[in-house]
This record gives C-alpha cells, sequence and structure tokens, in this order.
C-alpha cells in the first residue's frame, strides 16, 4: 500500500484529521481538486464572518453618537472590505499548507475516484491506501423553482467569492443559518433586504424565543419578511428581478431585487466520487455510515456534510474526522460527538448546544428551566447592546443542566461554558459553584442558573 489512509477532501473534515492521523504515525495522504481549506475557509464559514465582522463594525460606527463619540460620514468601499475578506482567507489557508508539510502529509492536487476500496484515481493515477476517508462535504441545494437560472440569482458561494457581489435589494430565499448571515451583513451595509421562508417561522431548528426574538429584530432594522410563504417564480422585472410568492394567506406577493439570493440548504457532495460498480448505501442523497463513520463499503469511512444526518457544521466535521483517525490508529477516542453546538453570527449572536424546553418536553423529559434578560447585566448596558436573553435548561429529575440558548453578546463564545457542563453531566449546583468575573457579559449565565422555573 501506498499510505495508511487516503483523506478525500480538505475541508475541516479533511484537513483537520490529515494533520491528526499524521501526527498519530500514519502515512496520510490528502487529495483536494479545489483550495485547501474546503467550503468553511473558501466559501463559508470564515468569509462570512469577515464580512460579518466589517458590517457590525459599521454598524457600531453608526451609533457611535449614543456614546458621545463623533463619527460622521462613515461609509465603506464594497472592494476594499472583499481584499480585506480576501487576506483573511488567504493568510488561513497557507497555515494548512503550512502545517501538512510540517507534519508530512503528502498534498495531492486532483480530483479522487474511488476505484476499488483500496484504491484511489487521482486525476487517472492510482494510489492505494489501507483505508479511505471521504470529507467532500456539501454543495447549495438549487430548489427547483423557475427563473432560477436568472442572471442575479446567486447562492453564498457567489456572495463569498473573491470579488463579493453588490446588490441594492437582495431578497433572500431560506430563512435559516445562511439566509440570517446574509441578511445581517446587506442591512448593515444599508442595503434593502426581504426574507422569504417557508417555515412558520425564521431559523426552525432553533429555541422558539430565539426566531421570536430574531424577526423582531430584523424587522425593526427594516427587514421584510415574509413567513409560511412559498416562492413561485422568479421573473425579470424592469428594475431587476421579480420574485412571486404566495404569502401565508394564500395570496400572490412580489419581492423586487436586483439579487436574489438561494439559501434553502446544502446537499451531500461526491458526485463522480465513486466508479461505476462501486455502490455505498445512501439516504436522501447522502452516505449511510456506521456509528464509526463506516460507510456500508469496508474500509472507506466519511465525515462531515457528506453523510446522512449530519449537522453540517465545520467543527462537527472535523471532530468525526479525528475520531475516524484515533480508531484507526488504535488510540482511544477523546471527543463526545453526541453534543454539538450551534452558532449564528447575527447581532446579538445566537448559540445553542444540547436540548431546547420543546426538545425536551417531546422526548418526556420535565425540565426546570432558568431564563435572564441580558438587558439587566452591566456589561450588556455600558456597551449598548441588543436586548437578548440567557436561557439554560435543566433535567428536573437530578437538576443536571441538558441544554442552552442564548442569544446575546458574545453567545458564540459564552456557549463554551454550558457546553462543557453538559458534556460532564453537571448539575445546578455545580454550575453555580463557579465564580463568574464581574463586570462580564458571563454573569448572566450565573444569573440564568439562579432563575429556574419547572416547566
Ligand atoms: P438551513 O437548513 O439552515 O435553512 C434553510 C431554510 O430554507 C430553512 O429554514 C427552510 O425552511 C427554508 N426553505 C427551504 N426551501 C424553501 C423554499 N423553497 N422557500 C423558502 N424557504 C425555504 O440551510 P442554509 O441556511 O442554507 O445552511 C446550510 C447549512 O450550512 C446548514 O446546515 C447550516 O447549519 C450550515 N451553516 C452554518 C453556519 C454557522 O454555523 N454559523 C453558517 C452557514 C451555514
Amino acid at each position: 500500500m501506498d499510505f495508511d489512509l487516503i483523506i478525500i477532501g480538505a475541508g475541516p473534515g479533511g484537513y483537520v484529521a490529515a494533520e491528526r492521523s499524521a501526527e498519530l504515525g500514519l502515512k496520510t495522504a490528502v487529495v483536494e481538486k479545489g483550495q485547501l481549506g474546503g467550503t468553511c475557509l473558501n466559501r463559508g464559514c470564515m468569509p462570512t464572518k469577515a464580512l460579518l465582522h466589517a458590517a457590525k463594525q459599521l454598524s457600531h460606527m453608526r451609533s457611535a453618537g449614543a456614546l458621545g463619540l463623533i463619527a460622521d460620514g462613515v461609509d465603506y468601499d464594497f472592494n476594499a472590505v472583499q481584499r480585506c475578506k480576501n487576506v483573511a482567507v488567504d493568510q488561513l489557508r497557507e497555515g494548512i499548507a503550512q502545517g501538512f508539510k510540517l507534519k508530512k502529509v503528502t498534498h495531492l492536487v486532483g480530483t479522487a475516484q474511488i476505484t476499488a476500496p483500496n484504491t484511489v484515481s487521482v486525476d487517472g493515477e492510482a494510489i492505494t491506501a489501507a483505508n479511505i476517508l471521504i470529507a467532500t462535504g456539501s454543495a447549495p441545494v438549487r430548489p427547483p423553482i423557475p427563473g432560477l437560472d436568472l442572471p442575479g440569482v446567486v447562492t453564498s458561494d457567489e456572495l463569498l467569492s473573491p470579488e463579493g457581489r453588490d446588490f441594492r435589494q437582495l431578497v433572500i430565499i431560506g430563512g435559516g443559518v445562511i439566509g440570517m448571515e446574509f441578511a445581517a451583513i446587506y442591512r448593515a451595509l444599508g442595503r434593502a433586504v426581504t426574507v422569504i421562508e417557508a417555515a412558520p417561522r425564521l431559523l426552525p431548528a432553533m429555541d422558539r424565543e430565539i426566531s421570536q426574538s430574531l424577526a423582531m429584530l430584523l424587522k425593526k432594522q427594516g427587514i421584510e419578511i415574509a413567513l409560511n410563504a412559498r416562492v413561485e417564480r422568479i421573473v425579470d422585472a424592469e428594475d431587476g428581478l421579480a420574485v412571486i410568492y404566495t404569502d401565508k394567506k394564500g395570496e400572490e406577493c412580489c419581492a423586487e431585487a436586483d439579487g436574489v439570493l438561494a439559501a434553502v440548504g446544502r446537499r451531500a457532495y461526491f458526485d463522480g466520487l465513486f466508479a461505476d460498480g462501486l455502490c455505498p448505501e445512501t439516504a436522501h442523497g447522502a452516505l449511510v455510515c456506521s456509528q464509526h463513520f463506516e460507510t456500508s463499503i469496508k474500509g472507506i469511512f466519511a465525515v462531515g456534510d457528506v453523510i446522512a444526518g449530519s449537522v453540517q457544521l465545520a467543527h462537527a466535521a472535523s471532530a468525526q474526522g479525528i475520531s475516524v483517525v484515533h480508531r484507526l490508529a488504535g488510540r482511544p477516542i477523546t471527543t463526545n460527538l453526541n453534543y454539538v453546538p450551534s452558532c449564528v453570527y447575527v447581532d446579538p449572536e445566537i448559540a445553542s448546544v444540547g436540548m431546547t424546553e420543546a426538545q425536551a418536553k417531546a422526548a418526556g423529559i420535565p425540565v426546570l428551566v432558568g431564563k435572564t434578560p441580558t438587558l439587566a447585566n452591566g456589561k450588556s448596558l455600558i456597551e449598548h447592546c441588543e436586548r437578548g436573553f440567557i436561557k439554560l435548561v435543566f433535567r428536573a429529575e437530578d437538576e443536571v443542566l441538558i441544554g442552552a440558548q442564548l442569544m446575546c453578546a458574545r453567545a458564540t463564545d459564552l456557549i463554551a461554558a454550558p457546553a462543557l457542563a453538559i458534556v460532564n453531566g453537571l448539575t445546578r449546583r455545580q454550575f453555580l459553584q463557579v465564580i463568574l468575573p464581574h463586570p462580564t457579559f458571563s454573569e448572566s449565565l450565573t444569573k440564568a442558573a439562579e432563575e429556574v422555573r419547572a416547566k
């Protein structure tokens, strides 16, 4: 065999697994047909966060008057913002290349096809390995909406390209995570934004109160939101495009735009990966895997967005990849894969881990819920933060923390504390043993744990 492990795809599932695999002494190759870093680094998490950071800074500068600061004539240069985003992305990509060199991971540039259980063809050249790990990720779903191929209709891939795309009026189809983050970016840049969501609420997978608060906040910022709405077609209009949709009353409505973002989910991507005759088991177009991430073909593993039932988050893919290589190297699995924090980087930030109150109820688990608004938090008040809340869900029986939902400043960092408590089965009493520094945003965690009510 040429290698112990061939990894296909160098996104956060693949490149993190590759580095760990090499560190554990496995002879490792990574095959990547595009740029190192995959969707997360090149067309996903990182460029979005760079744009969101710029957008947030702009909003904060524009509201600086409330702090007694004078920041007249604040503006932005769209192309310069893109360049700044690209510099960060390039630097991170270079970091992966350096990591591969340092850890002696063989990086093969080309398109991989699995031709036999131990053989991968890279642009026609065969290499072999004891095991193969697929980490080929996902691609945006293109729903069968008439007019979706018109110029001006884009996915997150185009908005996050090095040049980016600017629009005066953006209609976003899908009020999920991608939809919300782009609504925040374009609204902060002063663009007109309309969100059309098929479900009865935004971020349908999140806690209901988060969805409601977010909708209120976005409306206050001037974003139009249509819920329970079905997009019928997109057509050319005098000044760009017109998105025709049926609203919740069944009436036909029209949202005008010069740009339409389709953000209705991502599909597992493994197009052309398996040679004819190799047919792994699939479900809903994704690879079915065992609890150890082995596909139905022995010795072929898969992690991340490409697998059925995946949460489609970069950090979940990385953790899964590490667990696969630890198992292959005969090392203990050190990460608990059952709890994956999920974050939305709008303002205020949203973060969630474990069960919501509604999920606990559906599972028949009586809970105590501790909730505090962050309005009364000194740090939030001083920094003029948007109103938010912290909610902690404890199992009533033994007061073990089983879930946390945060919508407040720094929520995406604060979630680390409840995540640590949940993974380690800590009780409310143990959670409250910790002294948290004053004044900080984190104090609200203590407050929430103190103020529990039976549900
Ligand atoms: P999503 O599943 O989060 O949201 C898609 C939304 O589109 C849903 O609310 C759905 O009800 C709606 N929808 C579907 N079809 C529709 C239609 N025809 N008309 C109107 N609405 C429709 O998907 P996404 O936002 O595209 O994100 C894809 C994946 O990427 C998600 O799994 C997400 O978690 C991940 N992601 C994560 C982050 C992050 O962690 N911050 C950021 C971006 C993306």
